[in-house]
């Protein structure tokens, strides 16, 4: 399988939902058997790509969908006491595990970008019952020993590329090197005429504090980010003096970062 084109990052929005089953395996006692108990993490992730576009439908169009990519990883268990030992700690580590598994990890798992019934937090709490019913079962105190855990996972991502926000971007970059530039010359960077947003009338004033919640066009017109991406998502004007900006948006597909799966530009 070919190797999957780095995303742009920054204009894509990951949602991501996951299932899978969990096995207990073999008892395991590190003391005697000098070998820590595991984890292995294993399954597929599935990536759909989708594009929200400049003008279009407020849906996201389906591009493609990849081939789905195996994932199997082992991690041992040094500190087994703090793996098993609360339902917040055991869920830290599986969610430290899921970042560090290749493929999985090139992600962003962030708890925002899990949707549906299935977080990996659930996957803490599968294994906790797991162990603690396991010592039930064997008529062994809980926590004297542990299990080798094993979970067999399908990942789900829909990557979504976010035409609007690409473009907010790359007019962002614009117009930083357009200023970079008249610093180095000795003018004056800041050109709004405004100090309201004038998509929602409210004050512009946290752009002077250099905040990134706010976007100076190349028409040197000023809105909040929040603002601006809804209205790009209709039309790629300014909404001030209508200057288009489409042309930013062609170089925002073909930044360093890769472009988008199956984007025609
Ligand atoms: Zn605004
Ligand atoms: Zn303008």
């Amino acid at each position: 399988m070919p190797p999957r084109p780095p995303l742009a990052a920054a204009a894509t929005e990951c949602r991501l939902s996951a299932g899978g089953t969990m096995l207990r395996q073999e008892e395991t006692d590190p003391v005697t058997t000098g070998r820590p108990c595991s984890v292995r993490l294993h399954g597929d992730v599935v990536v759909t790509n989708l594009v929200r576009a400049v003008g279009g439908p407020e849906r996201a169009r389906l591009v493609q969908e990849d081939p789905p990519m195996g994932f199997d990883q082992v991690f041992y268990l040094y500190d087994p006491e703090a793996f098993f030992g609360s339902l917040s700690s055991c869920r830290d580590i599986v969610h430290q595990m899921l970042s560090r598994t290749p493929v999985v990890g090139d992600f962003d798992l962030a708890a925002d970008n899990w949707e549906g019934g299935f977080l990996p937090h659930d996957l803490a709490s599968i294994i906790l019952v797991m162990q603690t019913l396991g010592s039930v079962l064997d008529g062994v105190a809980p926590r004297s020993r542990y299990s080798n855990v094993d979970v067999c996972v399908t990942v789900r991502v829909r990557a979504v590329y976010s035409e609007p926000k690409a473009l907010l971007l790359a007019c962002k970059e614009v117009t930083a090197a357009y200023c970079r530039v008249m610093a180095a010359r000795g003018g004056d960077d800041a050109g709004q005429a405004t100090r309201e947003c004038c998509v929602c009338m409210e004050d512009l004033a946290a752009f002077t504090d250099g905040s990134s919640d706010t976007v100076m066009l190349p028409c040197s017109h000023v809105f909040h980010n929040q603002c601006l991406v809804p209205w790009f998502s209709r039309r790629s004007t300014c909404p001030m003096c209508r200057r288009n900006m489409i042309m930013y948006l062609v170089a925002a597909t073909k930044t360093p970062k890769g472009r988008f799966p199956g984007l025609e530009c």
